[in-house]
């Protein structure tokens, strides 16, 4: 195998940053860019879910610093986060954000991109593949099919910090297009009974999908009425994805040839 007919990698110049999605878990999801990035960097400002094996990539005399929720501890307010990022590229040095997924999907990556424009930084993005999707791939459930639907709703179950904002569920319920709900959990319940107030069947397939590509992986297959409960007795918390639609249904046809990620 050679990259040699590949474009080259970019120079990672000092006071940039880099903002990048490093999958939803396995080290083998990063990106090319990805995997560039982390070994370039100086400084690699990292989300709480992001695999030892990845931040293990890096240079040695690299600085690794923590920007995530982790073990109950406080998260960093994102504020912080873009302040670090702010002045560690002022001090010159090569900044890589490293987010869970990818960095534009329900991650405040925007926020910080944001930050960096009005703060005069050069930045840099690199997508990365997104839970959602990988996790949804990975169970043998399309996202789509010819046959059962023309679009997909990615959508929050909760939002870290304004509750005021999230979805209108029973308008999403019409739309009759699978939901692929990220931090599903903690509003899961409410979340059911407006769906299915918007006129979505309780017997509508579903899945509920645990920590898709890691080791403690577990996929369990239900329906929208019966998520809360299946959701309790296998266990489900925190990081899930929860898909919702006919294509959730889907996965059975094929399972016999479904070989794991592992
Ligand atoms: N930017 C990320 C999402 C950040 S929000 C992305 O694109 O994937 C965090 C949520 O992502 C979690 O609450 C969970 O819903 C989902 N998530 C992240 N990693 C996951 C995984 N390995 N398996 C299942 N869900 C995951």
């Amino acid at each position: 195998m050679s990259f040699a007919h590949f474009p080259p990698m970019p120079d990672f110049p000092p006071g940039e940053v880099w903002l990048a999605g490093a999958g939803p878990g396995d080290p083998r999801l990063l990106t090319l860019l990805a995997l560039h990035a982390v070994s370039a960097a100086d400084d690699i400002v990292h989300d709480a879910l992001i695999d030892p094996r990845v931040l293990a990539l890096k240079r040695e005399d690299a600085e690794l610093i923590p920007a995530g929720k982790r073990g109950g501890r406080p998260s960093r307010h994102q504020n912080d986060i873009n302040e670090i990022l702010i002045e560690h590229a002022r001090a010159g040095r090569r900044v890589l954000r490293l987010k869970g997924g990818d960095p534009f999907v329900f991650g405040r990556g925007w926020d910080e991109v944001l930050a960096l424009a009005e703060a005069g930084i050069r930045y840099r993005l690199i997508p990365g593949v997104t839970s959602g999707l990988a996790a949804t791939a990975l169970a043998g459930i399309p996202a789509t099919t010819r046959d059962t639907n023309h679009a997909v709703v990615l959508a929050a179950g909760h939002r870290a910090d304004d509750d005021q904002s999230s979805a209108d569920w029973e308008a999403l319920a019409r739309l009759g297009q699978p939901i692929i709900l990220y931090m599903p959990m903690t509003q899961l319940a409410g979340i059911a009974a407006a769906l299915i107030k918007g006129g979505m069947a309780a017997d509508t397939p579903a899945a509920l999908l645990h920590a898709a590509t890691t080791e403690h992986e577990k996929v369990v297959d239900s329906t929208l009425g019966g998520l809360v409960e299946d959701a309790q007795t296998h266990g489900i918390g925190s990081p899930a994805i929860v898909v919702i639609g006919a294509v959730a249904g889907l996965r059975q046809q094929v399972l016999s040839g479904l070989v794991s990620w592992r």
